[in-house]
């Protein structure tokens, strides 16, 4: 049983994580999806928010696939759910120097556990979260860029502000 780990802020889930985890569970028996609780990122979704916008988006995979929240560090929480690989996503270059420098420092912290990137499709190379909320704020249009739930919960969200 390979039981792997993507973890991250999801805030919200958008397709381009969707397509990371329908890549994921066809390699892996079992998907752990991780929602890091890091007040200091002042994310725009509570993280229950964005657990059950994953578990919603999800619902059609029909795959194991556990929803969970984490803080700390990542390499202890991975082996605390008994998991023995990382999945991140890689997109545009801007993405690499980060990942590069914490898959080296995990792997020092933790040698057991290793890190797998999967490129990002090229229709969500330049899709993130962020853009996502700036796009929602200001009233703009993200159907076919995020899931129904979270088109939902943007909306609902954007007309609060
Ligand atoms: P974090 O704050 O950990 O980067 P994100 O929710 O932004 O959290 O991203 C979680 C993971 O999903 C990261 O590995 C990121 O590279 C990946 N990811 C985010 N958006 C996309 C996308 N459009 N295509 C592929 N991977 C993505």
């Amino acid at each position: 049983m390979k039981h792997a780990v993507y973890p991250g802020s999801f805030d919200p889930v958008t397709n381009g994580h969707l397509d990371i985890v329908e890549r994921a569970i066809r390699i892996f028996d079992r998907l752990t999806i991780a929602v890091l609780t890091n007040p200091q990122k002042n994310p725009m979704f509570s993280t229950e928010d964005r657990m059950d916008m994953i578990r919603e988006a999800v619902k059609p995979f029909h795959a194991d696939i556990q929803v969970d929240a984490f803080h700390g560090l990542l390499v202890d929480y991975t082996g605390q759910i008994d998991a023995s690989v990382i999945v991140r996503g890689l997109r545009a270059v801007s993405d690499f120097e980060f990942e590069f420098q914490i898959s080296l420092m995990n792997r020092r912290l933790c040698p057991e556990i290793d890190t797998i990137y999967l490129m990002s499709a090229a229709e969500y190379t330049y899709l993130s979260s962020g853009l996502i909320r700036e796009i929602a704020i200001l009233g703009g249009d993200v159907s076919g860029l995020v899931p129904a739930v979270s088109a939902r919960y943007l909306k609902q969200t954007a007309s609060r502000s």
